[in-house]
């Protein structure tokens, strides 16, 4: 009951300050490429309305520094480990139980997300609710139901087998105002590190190109060399997980300017999540193992000159760790801010929303960041600092007090 008075509240609010132009004076701005030393962002509405020398009034935010709001380009907001509600009426209670996800991926100051599978249409629901301001959550760009091969279990509206039925499934999202198609590409998928190609190379073509004849950009999952070989050939905008990927897979990507959005860290959550997921311990060493392969491939792949965006894959209770994704770029050979431009000016090319996402800059979209430390000499500050956080010019993390 608090907590709807306080949501309503916070809606009205919310309408309010948008209705004037503020400014906000920050100890430093890192724009997406600059650094603004002592400076002001000022917004109107839900747009950025100038970057630089501060005057007039401001909200003091002197003590922290601002980064543009990030990008997540791989989330499963609606998967959920809850058993409040029956079975039977999951699929009703979904949007409302995801809602905890939505808020909990604001606070790591993820403003933006690319979400990549889920059941019943929920995240199309949920995307227009927010779009809406009925719902707290963070813009949400997503897929509807992932195209997936037969694979011994019940069918989903999602499955495909043969270049037919990936044309009807890809059209069929698409239809139902998905903003991008997902297409799992091999095996693999929470304690299944395997990764056996499932479509065939015609049959990703044939979804490559049915989305991109609509105007709408694809992401392949593949979590062996085989299924991302495929997937690269055929022109996906984007490569999910792959691990142990040839150079003329990794080449192929710099050439065709593939995204890799590698997703390390969540082989990490199923590993140190094992026992609350029902994982057996023998799990844990083929996720550890899975994980330093991803690396590996990674730190090669990012030598090569491929170009990542950040995605975290995060499921269940991964969010709140939705940017550690970062930490393992640092690893792979990155620096602190080559592995914030995954998540801010890279994740916005990504979803073709370069010229109004990922930046600090007037016309863009008002999503900041407040974090408290240098976010270009230590990666952890982006991590673990985030103090205040505004998505389309109002505030929706605020833990400065
Ligand atoms: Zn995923």
């Amino acid at each position: 009951m608090e907590n709807m008075l306080l949501r309503s509240l916070t809606l009205a609010a919310l309408s309010l300050a948008t209705a004037l132009a503020a400014s906000y004076h920050f100890g430093a701005i890192w724009d997406g490429a600059k650094v603004w030393t002592d400076a002001c962002i000022t917004v109107e509405r839900d747009r950025i309305q100038s970057v630089g020398t501060c005057s007039g009034p401001a909200t003091d935010l002197q003590r922290y520094n601002a980064i543009p709001g990030l990008i997540d380009a791989h989330t499963h907001l609606t998967y959920i480990l809850d058993n409040t509600v029956s079975q039977s009426a999951r699929s009703a209670a979904v949007v409302f139980l995801s809602q905890d996800n939505a808020r909990k991926t604001l606070e790591t100051g993820v403003t933006t997300v690319r979400n990549l599978g889920a059941a019943d249409y929920a995240d199309i629901a949920m995307r227009d609710l927010i779009d809406k301001g009925l719902m707290i959550g963070p813009r949400m760009f997503v897929s509807g139901y992932g195209l997936t091969i037969s694979r011994g279990r019940t069918p989903t509206p999602g499955t495909a087998d043969g270049v037919a039925d990936v044309l009807r499934i890809v059209r069929q999202q698409i239809a139902a105002g998905a903003d991008c198609v997902k297409m799992y590409g091999s095996t693999g998928s929470g304690r299944d590190v395997t990764g056996f190609q499932t479509f065939t190379y015609e049959e990703m073509k044939a979804a490559v190109d049915a989305a991109h004849a609509l105007g709408k950009r694809i992401a392949i999952h593949s979590y062996g060399p085989d299924g991302a070989r495929d997937a690269v050939r055929a022109g996906t905008d984007s490569l999910e997980h792959a691990a142990d990927m040839d150079d003329a897979t990794i080449a192929e990507m710099v050439r065709r300017k593939t995204f890799y959005v590698p997703t390390i860290d969540h082989n990490r959550y199923y590993a140190d999540n094992y026992k609350k997921l029902n994982y057996p311990p023998g799990a844990v060493d083929d996720l550890n193992g899975f994980i330093r392969r991803n690396l590996e491939t990674a730190r090669r792949a990012f030598q090569a000159g491929v170009k990542f965006a950040m995605g975290s894959d995060a499921v269940y209770t991964m969010f709140g760790e939705n940017t550690r994704e970062l930490g393992w770029f640092v690893k792979a050979g990155m620096t602190p801010e080559q592995a914030l431009q995954t998540a801010t000016t890279n994740g916005a090319e990504l979803l073709g929303m370069e010229k109004s996402l990922g930046a600090i800059r007037p016309g863009y979209f008002a999503d900041v960041v407040a974090v408290e430390g240098d976010p270009l000499a230590n990666v952890d500050v982006t991590i673990q600092k985030v103090r205040w956080v505004m998505k389309s010019g109002a505030v929706v993390v605020d833990k400065t007090k």
